[in-house]
């Protein structure tokens, strides 16, 4: 009989389409699910109340799904490299078989485990299965070199070769006998609180279920939709694709000829590309892609005015729309992501990096390379370089053109319900009588603007000429 194997899952916690699983299955022999409850994870600085409640429940789906096959899910709390060794040593593993995945932190977390592992003669195996490419970080430019451009990593991505989705197996072998299973916490037990009231469920079947009814109803029209903030025109399978609840290899496999479908196939390029950018330039977590602005920029750490922001008081209403539905759901529309985020870099002209906190703590699907990436972008500082002009949005424009009726606005900030539709996106230039009819005085119901745009924007477009 072979050696018992350890599957050690991280942010890969699904059954369906999954390399090391397959392979751990195909050694035959006993097979030890495993997860370990990483302290620096749960209250590092990324730490995150309700993403991590999205974790716990994913590890529950886990659970259940393993013990229908004859199997359960093994936990362990405590630092990787001290917990794994001593499990695979209890479960008689010979080797520890995982995902790859490409963030600092979890290069530096593998390369302990495997030294740790190494010590009593046992290997860590890492599979694929995180992204659409099995390796987004191996494309690579003719020269040789790493992309840092969106449009030609897209074209190189989609020449890249793609393996075989995988079924999920119908049973796993049962574990090996005497093994304490311990126990999948509770979020207060990991001295957490959830911060969105309406998030979204975690886990695998709550993942395959919104992937099916996205690929059935959504994906057809999401190339007119998923700009559109009020249409639900996009999949919400963020957290899922973060988790690994869903493999993004198996929704590309699924997705159909078409316009709607090529729009969405591009959508999760841009996540393998920021996986590669990061594994790249792994200093990007904390400072600048662009030298130039390293040392220079001259950013504002202004705090009146980054709560006004984060607690969507900063009286446009696109922009507090947007941070009251990252309260709310944990989850924010990518277009309302990219208009808060010049609003609170460009408009405010404060430092990228405590908007890129404050979406960790909040996002459930907050991940580093995307939110990293993305908050580098629109700060204008980061790869895929544009002059910061083309990226400060005006929220007012933004809002008429993405949210014509007003539904989301009004969704996320009621007492706007009552102001006319024209008056919606610049309600302080409403007079003062219609601002009583409204029910919606500024400066009493609702904030008078924090800024003036235009002065902002051109305050904004000084700064990064003057740090060049
Ligand atoms: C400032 C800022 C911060 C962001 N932080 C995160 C983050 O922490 N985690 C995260 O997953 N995404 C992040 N994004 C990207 C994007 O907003 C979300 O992936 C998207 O809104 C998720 O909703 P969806 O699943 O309905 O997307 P869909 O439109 O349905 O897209 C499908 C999938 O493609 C990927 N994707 C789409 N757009 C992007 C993008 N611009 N960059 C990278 N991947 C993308 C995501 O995995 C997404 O689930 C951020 C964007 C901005 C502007």
């Amino acid at each position: 009989m072979p050696d018992a194997v350890l599957l050690w899952f991280r942010r890969d916690l699904r059954l369906h389409e999954h390399p090391a699983l397959t392979a751990a299955l195909e050694r035959g022999g006993a097979v030890v699910p495993a997860f370990c409850l990483d302290p620096r994870l749960l209250s590092g600085r990324h730490r995150s109340g309700s993403r991590t409640q999205f974790l716990l429940e994913s590890l529950r789906a886990l659970d259940d799904a393993l013990r229908e096959r004859g199997s359960r899910l093994v936990v362990r709390h405590g630092k990787p490299e001290l917990e794994l060794p001593s499990l695979a040593r209890e479960a008689g593993a010979s080797e520890v078989l995982a995902t790859g995945d490409i963030g600092p932190y979890a290069r530096r977390r593998d390369q302990a485990v495997a030294r740790a592992l190494a010590e009593r003669g046992l290997a860590l195996r890492l599979h694929p299965g995180l992204f659409v490419a099995d390796d987004p970080a191996a494309i690579h430019t003719s020269q040789g070199t790493p992309y840092t451009v969106f449009t030609p990593f897209h074209r190189a991505w989609l020449r890249a070769p793609r393996r075989p989705v995988l079924p999920a197996p119908s049973s796993v072998p049962a574990l090996p006998g005497g093994l304490r299973p311990g126990r999948i916490p509770s979020l207060a037990a990991v001295g957490l609180e959830p911060t969105a009231s309406d998030p979204a469920p975690g886990g695998e079947p709550a993942g395959r279920r919104a992937m099916g009814r996205f690929l059935a109803d959504g994906v057809p029209g999401y190339h007119r939709r998923n700009d559109m903030l009020a249409a639900e025109g996009t999949s919400r399978l963020s957290p899922y694709l973060h988790f690994g609840c869903v493999s993004g290899r198996e929704l590309e496999e699924r997705l159909a000829p078409g316009e709607g479908p090529e729009a969405f196939r591009r959508q999760l390029c841009w996540r393998d590309f920021y996986a590669h950018v990061l594994r790249h330039f792994p200093r990007n977590a904390r400072s600048e892609h662009q030298a130039r602005y390293r040392a220079t920029m001259r950013w504002s750490h202004a705090r009146r005015e980054f709560d006004a922001w984060r607690e969507g008081r900063t009286g446009y209403p696109l922009v507090d729309a947007a941070m009251r539905q990252l309260q709310r759901e944990g989850w924010m529309h990518n277009r309302a992501r990219l208009v808060a985020g010049s609003f609170l870099t460009k408009d405010l002209g404060i430092d990228w990096r405590w908007g890129e906190r404050w979406f960790m703590r909040l996002l459930i699907d907050g991940d580093e390379a995307n939110n990293n990436g993305n908050w580098q972008w629109i700060a204008s500082v980061g790869v895929d370089t544009q002059p910061p002009y083309r990226r400060i949005y005006n929220p007012a424009l933004h809002q008429q053109r993405f949210d014509p009726d007003g539904r989301y606005v009004r969704r996320h900030v009621p007492e706007l319900r009552g102001v006319p539709d024209g008056y919606l996106a610049e309600p302080w230039t409403m007079p003062p009588h219609v601002q009583e009819q409204a029910g919606c005085v500024i400066g009493r119901d609702y904030p008078a603007p924090i800024v003036d745009h235009l002065e902002a924007r051109r305050e904004a477009l000084e700064r990064y000429a003057a740090a060049r």
